[in-house]
């Protein structure tokens, strides 16, 4: 059976873009008599807003969608540390002291998540008085896994290459897991078989495929599908663009006719579909 999933994080109000994404994960789940997950993505520290979860779901049932919701990320951390710890352990992961100005001022080359770590904490002794963050060795990781694919049902066969992240880290210093790490685990421990997401997490899974290898999870599909673009062909953003959908809604937009519009590849006035 196909498990689908939206995972929205709580730290601002949810766009069009958010609303294409649940409907299209919701669609194929229904479609293929499967099932529809939302997930609260809420370990973003003093980011993450507890009222927005609310919100999310008034909006998803305003769009006309129906969930079953699995535990929020902020009530799983144990299983994160656990893991990491394991990762640890294996010798997989080194800790990191550099601050991002300290590594932007290395003038590293740019990678999917900006400035890509050089591996400037590997293989040094720590310092204990500042805070930490645990680093997966890539390398060392390959070393171990050899070569890995992935499937994604819209773009086909990859070839799974985490290099262009660098050493990405998988433990922060202000929360017991990063996105990786967490949305890995949570895919697997939630019977995901269809990861439905942007395009823009695509280089993400490149990084996730490896870290199933590692813990031995389950392998799913995944599904990323093309992002809604602003006037200016930009990605919608969280802050940059108004109204948001619980703005909309509060105005007292029909969100199944949004959600309808979109079906059929009808987008509000300047939001276009990105083209491959
Ligand atoms: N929580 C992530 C976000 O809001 C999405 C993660 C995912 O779909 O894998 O951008």
């Amino acid at each position: 059976m196909v498990v689908t999933r939206f995972a929205p994080s709580p730290n601002g109000s949810l766009h069009l873009g958010h609303a294409y994404s649940a409907v299209t994960a919701h669609d194929i789940a229904r479609q293929r008599g499967g099932r529809f997950l939302l997930r609260i993505e809420d370990i973003d520290g003093v980011r993450s807003l507890p009222e927005k979860a609310d919100e999310f779901r008034r909006d998803l049932e305003w769009l006309g969608l129906e969930w079953d919701e699995v535990p929020a990320q902020s009530t799983r951390l144990e299983d994160y540390e656990q893991v990491a710890q394991y990762l640890l352990h294996e010798g997989l992961l080194y800790p990191c002291t550099c601050t991002r100005k300290e590594i932007e001022a290395l003038n590293p080359r740019s990678g999917p998540e900006g400035a890509v770590y050089p591996g400037t904490c590997k293989g040094q002794a720590l310092d204990p008085t500042k805070p930490v963050a645990l680093r997966l060795d890539v390398a060392a990781a390959l070393a171990q896994t050899g070569e890995l694919f992935w499937e994604d049902e819209v773009d086909g066969t990859q070839i799974a290459n985490p290099r262009g992240f660098g050493d990405v880290v998988l433990v922060r210093k202000d929360a017991p897991a990063s996105y990786h790490l967490a949305a890995t685990l949570d895919d697997a421990a939630d019977g995901v078989t269809l990861v439905t997401r942007g395009e823009d997490l695509f280089d993400a899974t490149h990084i996730h495929r490896v870290l199933q290898e590692l813990l031995g999870l389950p392998v799913p599909l995944w599904h990323h599908h093309p992002i809604l673009l602003d006037e200016q062909g930009q990605k919608l953003a969280k802050r940059r663009h108004s109204p948001s959908l619980a703005e909309r809604r509060r105005a007292g937009e029909d969100g199944r006719a949004l959600a309808d519009g979109m079906r059929a590849g009808r987008f509000p006035a300047g939001i276009t579909l990105a083209t491959a």
